[in-house]
């Protein structure tokens, strides 16, 4: 449980009870209240959960940024210029950064979204060092209470970064404390219950939330509205991949020839954080196998072992294909059956598989199920007219 700062040393950990009593101990029953609140029947008997009793969970509500492997150099890009490909979005994002900064107001809140590994995080991270502000790093899935968001929300400094991983997966009552504080900056609080209960506001430093999501089409629209600056990343090309292997392997003193390179950049499913793992397991047999260089042909034979084929696909991937082609005749075939029978939770294979297989043009998605492209019968190596 962190929260970092502008030099990156971090400030004391996070602790919700702490911060959120400052300033108002003597408020014993008290409430965040949400639109739910607002809109329900009976007005304040709809309230959500006492705040107090978020305070005193054991549950770490910030998470720190997962950075090296063991005690290996960090990868993660530190800089917009070290940050490589998705040269669109870069150019709008110092656009942003600047104008910002020349009026000397935080960042409008940001939505990235795009598929897990493709630099969401790191990008948050550079943000945070332009503007010189800190970040503190959660995900949709770890708060739970209203309690939560607001003990959160009440520990940030005039122009830091709230990062929330996962946002698409925040539930509604957290995301009604988030409406006002990303609109004006406030949170609304119920002190006591029933008819003698009354709202104050209390007012929140002005913060910029970043919001990384997998998933925007999951996201409920007054969240999706409140986000001033949308950016989608998407899967690299191979010569950028490219140059994030080179770049890393100089990182973490591996030689590597230009062919070995070529090979993890084609392989690596258009993401950077498949191509840092696949480096490094490459170099473990470049280094047991062969003389610790890796070229073209030491990269393929570590690749064959680990699974990964030239398109970059593993062997959950080829079992997707298998099974629509071979059990199912091709599709279409509902995405619920797929996960059921490959033993994979049905938002991992949303989230995580299918999207390479479609922008790989290997299945397609009807409304009735997902269909096997002839691309993919000619992967797996199956006749289409069988
Ligand atoms: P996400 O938050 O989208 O899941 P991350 O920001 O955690 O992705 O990126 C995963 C890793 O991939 C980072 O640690 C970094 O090493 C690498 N990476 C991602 N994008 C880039 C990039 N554009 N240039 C260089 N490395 C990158």
């Amino acid at each position: 449980m962190s929260t970092e700062n502008r030099d990156g040393k971090g400030r004391p950990a996070h602790r919700p009870d702490e911060d959120w009593n400052e300033g108002v101990e003597e408020m014993d029953d008290f409430t965040v209240r949400g639109e739910a609140a607002r809109s329900g029947p009976s007005g304040i008997d709809e309230l959500p959960e006492d705040i107090t009793g978020s305070a005193n969970t054991e549950r770490p509500l910030l998470d720190p940024i997962e950075d090296a492997e063991g005690d290996e150099p960090t990868l993660r890009p530190r800089s917009l210029d070290e940050f490589i490909g998705q040269e669109a979005l870069k150019e709008n994002l110092r656009i942003f950064v600047e104008a910002a900064k020349r009026r000397g107001e935080p960042l409008d809140h940001m939505l990235l979204a795009g598929p897990p590994g493709l630099g969401k995080t790191s990008l948050c991270r550079i943000l945070a060092g332009e503007m010189d502000v800190g970040i503190s790093v959660t995900s949709g899935p770890s708060l739970e209470r209203a309690g939560d968001m607001a003990a959160i929300l009440t520990s940030l400094e005039e122009g830091d970064f709230l990062f929330i991983d996962e946002i698409h997966r925040l539930n509604r009552q957290i995301e009604e404390v988030l409406y006002p504080a990303m609109e004006d900056f406030a949170m609304d609080i119920v002190l006591g219950q029933g008819p003698s209960a009354r709202t104050i506001r209390m007012d929140l430093p002005r913060f910029t939330l970043v919001g990384a999501t997998t998933r925007t089409g999951l996201m409920t629209k007054p969240l999706l509205d409140r986000f001033g600056f949308n950016a989608r990343l998407d899967y690299y090309a191979p010569e950028d991949l490219k140059k994030i292997v080179v770049r890393n392997a100089r990182i973490l003193k591996i030689p590597t020839t230009d062919g070995g390179a070529e090979q993890l950049s084609t392989r690596s499913r258009g993401t950077p954080r498949i191509a840092n793992r696949l480096l490094r397991r490459v170099r473990d047999y470049a280094e047991v196998v062969g003389d610790g260089t890796i070229d073209e042909e030491t990269a393929k034979a570590a690749l064959a072992m680990q699974g990964v084929d030239y398109l970059g696909l593993d062997p959950i991937d080829r079992d997707y294909l298998r099974l629509i082609i071979q059990k199912f005749d091709g599709g279409p075939v509902g995405v619920g059956t797929i996960s059921v029978a490959l033993g994979e939770a049905r938002d991992t294979v949303e989230d995580v598989y299918e999207p390479y297989l479609l922008q790989s043009g290997l299945i397609q998605r009807t409304s009735r199920g997902r269909i096997a492209t002839n691309r993919a019968y000619d992967h797996i190596g199956v006749s289409t007219t069988e």
